[in-house]
């Protein structure tokens, strides 16, 4: 049977195509991952954290690591045509390119406005991406009799972190809802306000959840009930330690190496816990995305799906960017 997966596969996976390309009636929705690596630990291989619906041509942008303007360009979406950017939380493995898009939008001349959903703080974020971006402002509004001001069409809302969904956008393509996840320990919540959340956007024809970073989390699981995808990150433990070990060997972490090992493997989605949220939530299809060691370490695609294959019987997908679903 001749479908998208195949015509991807037969024109070898990675192939991108045209952004608003369909096959016949086939979906609408397209999902495009753009930056894969886990953590803050950008390399050659894979970009941070940034993956993008298309839907009825409207581009979505979930989380915006470094890395993300230029995979935007490579994917074919124009970073022009970004007008809603969710970000899952703030860490800077998921934020670090705001800035640059959202300064390079309004120098190459959007207009419209732009809007970034995410987390207590993500008000704060944008004004101060616009702070960044002061100088330039100024320079071209004075020089270039720019009439458009950035704080007039950036903007970010704050999404309540909430056990049960909370309605973030809704339009005539989709519905995109939200939950509080387990990305932050408990003990550190008590002494800040920052929080981290997973999304699910329902379009027409495909539902589609973004874990975010977190550990296993029922809310997620409650979020992707019958989703038909969901992207999760994954970390494959026992590679990740052997170069977890090597890197303290040469400096990395020396403050204290088993305290962010303990955070590391603590806040973070295995991959066998991936496979068994994707199996109590019964998702059509599991994404195994943010990888951890990823580009740190030269694993097979099996070596992410053998322990999510134990607990999940559905189709699992290894990430890669510029990857086309
Ligand atoms: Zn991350
Ligand atoms: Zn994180």
């Amino acid at each position: 049977m001749i479908n998208r997966r195949s015509l991807l596969q037969a024109a070898g996976l990675g192939t991108v195509l045209a952004p608003w390309t369909t096959h016949g009636a086939e979906a609408t929705t397209q999902l495009i991952l753009l930056g894969t690596q886990g953590g803050p630990n950008f390399n050659l291989q894979r970009g941070e954290t940034a993956s993008l619906l298309v839907i009825n041509g409207e581009p979505y942008l979930i989380d915006c690591g470094y890395g993300t303007l230029r995979a935007l360009l490579q994917s074919g979406v124009s970073y022009l045509d970004v007008g809603h950017i969710f970000l899952t939380h703030l860490h800077d493995d998921h934020n670090a390119d705001l800035p640059a898009l959202l300064s390079h939008q309004w120098t190459q001349g959007r207009v419209l406005p732009t809007t970034v959903y995410g987390p207590y703080g993500t008000d704060t974020l944008v004004q101060a991406a616009n702070l960044y971006n002061q100088a330039n402002t100024d320079i071209r509004l004075e020089d270039e009799a720019r009439t458009v001001q950035p704080r007039d069409l950036f903007s970010g809302t704050v999404i309540p972190a909430q056990a049960s969904p909370v309605l973030v956008l809704q339009n005539s393509g989709v519905k995109v809802s939200a939950v509080e996840n387990t990305h932050y320990p408990e003990a550190a919540k008590q002494h800040m306000q920052h929080r981290a959340l997973s999304y699910r956007f329902d379009a027409a024809d495909r539902s589609v959840v973004f874990s975010g970073d977190t550990a296993y989390s029922d809310n997620l699981v409650a979020l992707a009930r019958g989703a038909d995808v969901l992207v999760s990150e994954a970390m494959e433990i026992d590679a990740f330690r052997q170069r977890f070990e090597q890197m303290v060997a040469s400096g990395n972490y020396a403050d204290n190496p088993e305290g962010i090992w303990t955070h590391i493997v603590g806040t973070h989605t295995s991959t066998a816990d991936a496979g068994r949220m994707a199996s109590a939530a019964g998702v059509k299809t599991l994404v195994l995305n943010h990888l951890i060691p990823g580009g740190l370490g030269a694993l097979p695609d099996e070596a992410y799906i053998r322990s999510a294959r134990e607990h999940f019987a559905g189709e699992i997908i290894v990430g890669r960017d510029q990857l086309v679903l």
